[in-house]
Formats: C-alpha cells, structure tokens, sequence
C-alpha cells in the first residue's frame, strides 16, 4: 500500500487538481469503514474530479480499483496484522534494519549484518520482558478491561488498550435494540480517528463524527463491532469497551485475551538456538537443547506407521503427566526427586489411559510385557537426555 501511495504523485501529477485529488483519494482508501462505503467513495472522486477523461492516469486508477481487495484496509481489515498499521508496514521494516543494511550493502555484508540486527532485536525483546516484570503502568480509569489487561499483557500493548480506554469518553450510545434472543445491536456515534504521518500518531478529524455498530452476544457477552479494530490488531476497540459497560460486563470474555501479548507466557521461539540468537548461555536453553535431541530420533521413527506413533504420542504422554504430578508435589512442598523416583507412582502412571493409548485395554500389574514397552522407550530417552 506503501508503494502504491508512493506513485500517486508520478502517475497523477500532471492533473491539475492533482493536490485535491490526492487527499480526496487518501481519505476515501484510509477512512472507509467498509467495502460499500470505499466503492461508493470512490465513485464520488472519479465523478468530481471528472477522472475518467485523463486517460493513462484514469487506467491506472482502474488497475488500482480492480485490485481493491488485494490492498484497500476496508477489505482487509477482518485480517489480524499482529498490531501494524496498514501504513506502517514498511515504514516499520525500513528502521528495523537502520544502520546495518544501506543500498550499497554488498552480498558478503549481508548475511552477518542481517544476523547482527536480528541479534539487537532479540536483545531489546529482552530487555522489554524483563521491564515488563518490573514494572506495572498506573490505570487511567474504571474499567474492568483496563484493570484486566493491566495483569495479562506486556506494557506496549497495554498501552494501546489504555488509548482506547481514553477514548471511550468520546464514544456516546445512540440506539439499542434487540435483534435476537441472545443479541443486542447498539449503535454508538465516535469522532473519526486519523494516522498523521507528520505527527506520527492518530489525531481526530475536528467536526467529525460517525456511526458504529456493536452486536452483542448476551450469552457469551462477546460483542463484536464494524469498525474491526480487534479483528486486524488484537486490541478492543472503545466502542466495544463502551457496550460492556453499558451492559455491566465485569469479565472480559477469553475470546478477547489474545495469548501473543501476554506477558505471563514464554514466548517459545527464545529457546530455539538461531543464527542471529544464541540463547545457549542459559541453562534452560541447553537442556531445551538436550531435551529436543533426544526426542528427534523418536519423532522420526515414530512417524513411520500409525502404531509407531501411538507408541511414542504414549510415551510423551506418560512423561507429561510424570511432569504435572512433580509441579503438584513441588507445589505442596514434597520433594520432587523423591517423587520421579518412587516405584509406586510410576505404577500408577504406566496404568492411566492416555490419547496413545486409545483402542488399547488398561494396563495390569500382572502382564507388564507391553506396559513396559513405553516406560522402556522412555528410560532410553531420559538416558538421552542425561
Ligand atoms: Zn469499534
């Protein structure tokens, strides 16, 4: 979309309106809310500004249209982007490798400069983390999602859930009306909200107003809105912070809690050794390490026929749930060594029924032949791994 913008001035500029038609073709592909809304838009520009009868320029525009649903935020906007904006991609990509790819990086550079940022980067994530466990952000208001996201999620995504808890004083209920046995749809009336590339940050449109519709579920009390913030960025827009208050929702629902913002869960990937991360300074990385070792020429046997898999799928199993009973025992105080070691749980253990284990009749003390079998598949692996 970047590069599209980008050409604007190239393919356009010889119009004579060109500054009008620019900022109305910005406005109509940035603000329209909904795929109707842009066609209709759209069509307004071509018509005032009489675009049709600059011919290049007016094909152009048409290739550009015909590939609306390819590019246009109103039609992408159910796609989840992880938190960037439409407009920022790019921008985003280009100051990441600031300072260590140029234009003029030879082919040799490339790779250890590449690993170098990737490096700088994973070291910031750190960093980040381990503020994010220092530090907790002051609530600026009342609500139940601000207190919840506060607990859950790292400090620059709860950020962007106190802007839209800020903003919600702008958001006024215009109409309720029920739909269904379990739905609700509210329409509520918000100024618009802009990216402004000089100031670097949204600002309001002065004057401008516009309707939102919120459909909420009583049943699960998940409401969804069209302006479809929490569908492309994770983050519950202000309208949808305003029906849970309207309709005394204490409890976020789960549905909006998403797993990759939390601070509370280990992000998986630091303990993958790469070339720009070495991670193996740590000792939880290098008995990651061991652990992934001595499972692999598990997993590729294992992947040969369907009881081969049942066989291993069992044995993780049975060491899972060895791993739950040491957290409980640990948790309670026991000792955990104690615990792994002693023969009467492992009985226990060899005798529960697993996903593995399906089609297959619980194990007995008396016939261990085949109960053996994953226990002794699973001393070999241990011994692996020490
Ligand atoms: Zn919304």
């Amino acid at each position: 979309m970047w590069h599209i913008m980008q050409k604007f001035s190239r393919k356009l500029g010889s119009m004579t309106d060109f500054p009008q038609i620019k900022v109305a073709l910005q406005n109509v592909i940035y603000n329209s809310l909904t795929p109707v809304e842009f066609e209709e838009g759209w069509a307004e520009v071509v018509e005032t500004f009489k675009l049709k009868e600059a011919k290049e320029s007016y094909k152009w525009l048409v290739g550009l249209y015909n590939q609306r649903e390819m590019w246009i935020p109103a039609y992408v906007k159910h796609i989840f982007w992880a938190g960037m904006q439409t407009t920022q991609r790019v921008e985003s990509i280009n100051s990441f490798f600031d300072g260590y790819l140029k234009k003029n990086t030879r082919l040799y550079q490339f790779a250890p400069r590449y690993c170098k940022a990737m490096e700088s980067r994973a070291n910031d994530e750190k960093a980040a983390d381990v503020n994010c466990c220092r530090f907790t952000r002051s609530l600026v208001g009342e609500f139940a999602v601000e207190r919840k996201f506060q607990k859950l999620y790292t400090d620059a995504k709860f950020v962007e859930v106190q802007i839209q808890c800020m903003r919600v004083c702008y958001v006024t209920p215009i109409t309720s009306k029920v739909v269904s046995d379990v739905e609700v749809e509210h329409t509520v009336s918000d100024k618009v909200w802009v990216w402004s590339k000089f100031l670097r940050k949204e600002i309001s449109l002065a004057g401008r107003k516009r309707i939102y519709v919120v459909l909420f579920n009583k049943e699960t009390s998940f409401a969804k809105c069209d302006c479809k913030h929490f569908e492309c960025h994770g983050i519950m827009c202000r309208h949808i912070i305003k029906v849970l208050d309207v309709e005394d929702v204490e409890n976020v629902p789960v549905g909006y809690i998403v797993d990759r913002w939390r601070k509370d869960i280990q992000r998986k990937h630091t303990l993958v050794k790469v070339a720009y991360h070495d991670p193996e300074k740590t000792e939880e990385v290098k008995r990651y390490d061991r652990i992934m070792n001595a499972v692999e020429p598990a997993a590729l046997r294992g992947s040969l026929s369907e009881q081969k898999l049942d066989l291993v799928i069992e044995g993780i199993m049975n060491i899972v749930l060895r791993l739950d009973e040491s957290d409980a025992l640990s948790a309670f105080g026991d000792n955990e060594a104690g615990a792994l070691t002693s023969g009467g749980n492992r009985m226990a253990i060899v005798g529960t029924t697993t996903p593995g284990s399906v089609n297959k009749p619980p194990n007995s003390v008396g016939d261990d032949t085949t109960t053996l079998t994953p226990l002794l598949w699973l001393k070999i692996l241990f011994r692996a791994v020490v």
